[in-house]
């Protein structure tokens, strides 16, 4: 048992240290990039991103990815569920104050695992681990009014719920936010919800 343990032990460390050695060879691809280096070089002292965002913390959701960004064009929150606490409110209105970001994006993705367990958590009596997750999908499920039904969860129902999730959260942004609402009033703010399908790459504009 002792020897199996140790093997593990062994294995989960080399595994650790091929996936330092991973990054650590991406940065010096970075560093060999030149294109890249320029715009990282322009950029030393100041930052002028054009939009900002709030996503999902999923590892497939990047902005910077989905719209073929480079340094210092996004201004970018993430979190687990793309929702909103104090930090993201006030992190937004860093961006849209003091960095005068003309444009702001609450995105939401196909397969959102945050909004997916917040829907079984609404429809399903279950226990949830780690239990911190139901800080996140408490703040999600005020949002699945219209997708909860006696029905079966299927696949159309998380998309409606991950829409639905991204149009929630950033009307609650603006409730909360005095300087937002402000920046949009004076026409200086433009303010979007949008949706990310996976298994297409497209991504959407949602209705509010
Ligand atoms: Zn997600």
């Amino acid at each position: 048992m002792k020897k199996v343990f140790l093997l593990y032990l062994l294995s989960a460390v080399l595994v650790s240290a091929d996936n330092l050695q991973r990054l650590e060879s991406g940065n010096e691809t970075f560093l060999d990039t030149e294109s890249i280096q320029k715009i990282r070089e322009k950029f030393i002292g100041y930052q002028v991103p054009f939009a900002a965002f709030l996503a999902c913390a999923d590892s497939r959701v990047a902005p910077e990815i989905l719209f073929s960004q480079s340094i210092g064009d996004l201004f970018v929150v993430r979190n687990a569920g793309n929702v909103i606490d104090d930090v993201v409110i006030a992190s937004l209105e860093f961006a849209v104050d003091v960095l005068q970001v003309p444009m702001l994006i609450v995105i939401g993705h196909q397969n959102c695992g945050a909004v997916n367990g917040a829907l079984q958590l609404t429809l399903e009596d279950i226990k949830v681990k780690p239990s911190s997750l139901n800080t996140i999908f408490k703040k999600i499920q005020p949002s699945l009014d219209n997708v909860v039904d006696n029905s079966e969860i299927t696949q159309s129902k998380m998309d409606q719920a991950v829409k639905d999730n991204a149009v929630y959260q950033l009307d609650v942004l603006i409730s909360k936010s005095s300087v937002i609402q402000k920046k949009i009033r004076k026409k200086e703010l433009v303010v979007y919800a949008l949706y990310y399908e996976i298994d297409t790459g497209k991504v959407f504009e949602l209705n509010r």
